[in-house]
This record gives structure tokens, sequence and C-alpha cells, in this order.
């Protein structure tokens, strides 16, 4: 079974997402937002060891408590990311234009790719490609536990903002079209930032993407 504990961390209030496999007791971190070592002390408190972090975008606000808790772990962490929001990764995360230097933490070793299965446990997390927000943009559908961890694509009543470097509107509604409103409506989706919410509800009633 997925255990999951959700953080809302650092100035742009970002959520965090420590999930682990009840049976083995690994665990990743979805997106280390900030403040690392919160993030590492409730994996502590709970026995579970990280294994590895799990990146939907490079943003700053998604990476910066990566090197917090990659300094704490013997062997480093696995860090996952599409190719495509490498250059991102290297310039920081885009912290600049905000006035922020920020350490973005150990090297991506895992280069995302659409349709791929990343695996916790027995649970299977399938990787699907959702640029638009930044270019390498991408969600973990987890259609066994019925949630999809949508990073900055789409929010409760909202979309990711698509005026950052990378950004394109157009890609970012094809890929809520044929991403996310593919899915059941029943899937929560666990977004970045904000309340979570399902595929239905923003189906409905999302102002940016919804039918009303
Ligand atoms: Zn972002
Ligand atoms: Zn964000």
């Amino acid at each position: 079974m997925l255990e999951i504990v959700s953080f809302i961390l650092g100035l742009a209030t970002t959520n965090s997402y420590l999930v682990a496999d009840s049976e083995t007791k690994e665990a990743v971190v979805i997106d280390p937002s900030w403040d690392g070592h919160i993030i590492l002390k409730a994996a502590q408190d709970r026995n579970w060891r990280i294994g590895h972090l799990w990146y939907t975008h490079a943003h700053f606000d998604h990476i910066g408590g990566a090197a917090a808790i990659a300094d704490a772990l013997n062997p480093l962490p696995h860090v996952a990311l599409h190719p495509e929001d490498h250059v991102l990764w290297r310039a920081g995360g885009g912290g600049a234009v905000f006035g922020l230097d920020i350490d973005p933490g150990p090297e991506p070793t895992i280069d995302l790719v659409h349709g791929m299965i990343l695996k916790l446990g027995s649970n299977e997390f399938e990787v699907r490609f959702t640029p638009g927000h930044t270019k390498g943009h991408c969600v973990l559908y987890v259609p066994k536990e019925n949630l999809c961890f949508c990073g900055d694509l789409i929010f409760n009543g909202s979309v990711g903002r698509t005026d950052l470097p990378g950004g394109d509107w157009n890609t970012l509604e094809k890929s809520i079209r044929e991403q996310i409103f593919t899915m059941p409506d029943e899937i929560r989706l666990l977004s970045g930032h904000g309340p979570e919410t399902t595929v239905g509800h923003e189906k409905q009633f999302n102002p940016f993407v919804g039918n009303s």
C-alpha cells in the first residue's frame, strides 16, 4: 500500500509529497520543494528510507529541498527528471528571475520518458509527458490508487502559468486534454500548489479548460 505525507513548504507554498510503500518502507519524495530537513525528519520518524527524488519539473520551488535531503543520505538518492528540463535544472530552477540562488542538489540520474513505469515496492507510477508549464514537465499517474501527482500542470480551479521561460499555453492545454482529461473522473489530482481536486471536477468547473 502507498502511504502519502504531504507538506506545504517554501515561499511559493509548494506541495511536496513523501510517498512510501508500507511493506518495504522504501520512500520517494515527489517535488522536494523546500526545507528538506522537514521532509527528511518525517521519513526518519516513520522509519522510511528515501531512495529517490522524482521531479515533475525543475522549477526552483519544486527542487529547493533536494540538497538538504541528499546531504543526509548515503548513498545519494536517485533523481528523476525529464531531459527537456535539464537546462532549467542547471540554471537553479529559474530562481534567478526571483532573486534566488538555490543549490539544485544531486545530478539527475534517471531520464523520465513518456510511458515509463517507476516502481516503489509493488506500486507502479506511470510517467506522462505533459509540457506547457515547462518544456520537460511530467505527471506521475498511479491508476491502482486512483491518483495522479500532477505538479504545476493543473490545479484546483486553475492551471500552471505559461509566462515563464519554456512555457506555452497551447502546449499546456493540449497536455491537460490529452493526458489528464482522458483519465477516469474519480482520479485524485495532487498538484504542486493548492488543495487536491479530481479529474471530473476540473473537467466540469476549471475556468481555463473546463466545460462550464
Ligand atoms: Zn513550476
Ligand atoms: Zn510550482
